[in-house]
């Protein structure tokens, strides 16, 4: 019964059908019948929606003040064949991303589409590799663990090492990532909170070939991104879908107050704009979005929404994750920041103001134009140097600020 249950409830998956506009996710149908088995499950995720709602009403009251956080990852290698046994350099690609994905570092966060642009968010989590293991140990954050087990996410193994998986790190404390056959030919899944079940499934699963953007990810276009990750990293922070647990009707949602209404999943790389039956006019639906199916190229953003519902489960189930200061410093986008003021230049200016950063293309960097009075005119993502258009702009005072660390820098406008 127990094992029937776990199979059924395993709720949030990309089937390798993205990309030929098949139904994918089989997630409505498996999420239907867990409910049917537990009901007080239903019960569960009832009561978490309401403290997310109240936590997001109370968090627009009070418009404190945010803080970016690191959490700690652990990555858990279960490989069958040689090629699963990806490199670290890999993995270290998909912390990568995810960093860049969830602070909106990402360069292509700047192609959303102009009715959306105002919407996209830098979420403020950033991730890396676990610098202590459980018992207080050094540790590059990942484990390798030899299996003969074949498709060990679809047998519900990943997660126990007497039965060919590894056993997780505490999961109240670490993001627990096993890369691994998902089985299935699923990409990858992952658990709203409060789902898993046994809790020690809790995290994600993602098939090795998507994880990441170098090494064997190079042959998974058009899902060579890591851009799955980032998807399934929504799940675990609460993020459903954009069409919302049932798909083909209109009635259910994400919960999510800025996506616009959509019917079901999208596939491949479609033109914007692209207008579905739930939401027929205007601008359309977001497709681009890291909860859609899109293609990994053609997905580039959270909403502000989203990011709302995410910190309300990082300050709620997902609060133990706090507070860990668990991160090796090499990882972290915020730490390579702080170490390094940039050069604006010239200074005075005019017409342009010229930023370098120090920390180059592997190491973005948000900087931010703001004027005498505190208000923000642009931003920009730096990969080692930007401009700032300034010729509209009067003659004063301004200031860059480095996003990741608040510290601000003068510069001036001559006549
Ligand atoms: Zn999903």
């Amino acid at each position: 019964m127990k094992r029937f249950f776990l199979l059924v409830f395993i709720p949030l998956v990309f089937l390798s059908s993205k990309g030929n506009g098949q139904p994918s996710c089989g997630m409505e149908i498996r999420q239907q019948q867990a409910l049917l088995r537990n009901p007080a499950l239903a019960e569960d995720r009832r009561q978490l929606e309401q403290l997310t709602k109240a936590w997001i009403a109370k968090q627009a009251l009070e418009k404190t003040r945010e803080n970016v956080v690191r959490l700690p990852v652990v990555v858990h290698v279960v490989w069958r064949t040689q090629e699963q046994n990806i490199s670290d350099e890999q993995i270290r690609s998909q912390i990568a991303i995810l960093n860049r994905d969830f602070r909106k570092m990402n360069p292509d966060a700047g192609t959303t589409p102009t009715p959306f642009a105002a919407l996209v968010a830098d979420v403020g989590i950033e991730f890396c590799l676990a610098a202590k293991d459980p018992a207080g140990m050094a540790t590059t954050g990942i484990t390798r663990t030899k299996t003969t087990v074949t498709d060990i996410g679809d047998k519900d193994r990943w997660f126990s090492t007497l039965r060919g998986g590894k056993d997780p790190w505490n999961t109240k404390k670490y993001i627990n990532i096993w890369v691994c056959e998902a089985g299935d030919d699923l990409f990858g899944f992952a658990f709203l909170p409060g789902t898993a079940d046994p809790p020690e499934a809790d995290g994600l699963v993602i098939s090795s070939q998507y994880f990441g953007s170098t090494g064997t990810a190079l042959a998974s276009r058009p899902n060579h991104k890591g851009r799955t990750t980032t998807h399934e990293m929504g799940h675990y922070f609460n993020l459903d879908h954009l069409w919302g647990p049932d798909d083909s009707t209109c009635d259910e949602g994400d919960n999510v107050a800025d996506t616009p209404p959509q019917y079901e999943a999208t596939y491949e790389c479609p033109g914007f704009p692209l207008r579905d039956r739930c939401t027929p006019g205007g601008s359309g639906i977001l497709f681009f979005n890291y909860m859609d199916y899109t293609d990994d190229e053609c997905m580039y953003m959270f909403t502000l929404g989203q990011k709302q519902r995410m910190l309300a489960a990082l300050n709620g189930p997902r609060s133990n994750l706090l507070g860990q200061s668990n991160c090796s410093l090499s990882t972290s986008v915020s730490s390579q920041a702080e170490a390094q003021a940039p050069q604006i230049f010239p200074n005075p200016a005019s017409g342009w103001i010229r930023v370098l950063t120090q920390e180059g293309e592997s190491r973005p960097v948000k900087l931010e134009l703001y004027d005498y009075h505190g208000r923000k005119l642009q931003e920009k993502v730096s990969h080692g140097e930007c401009n700032f258009d300034v010729s509209g702009c009067a003659p004063g005072v301004y200031w860059i600020r480095l996003a990741e660390n608040g510290r601000v820098y003068r510069c001036i406008l001559a006549p």
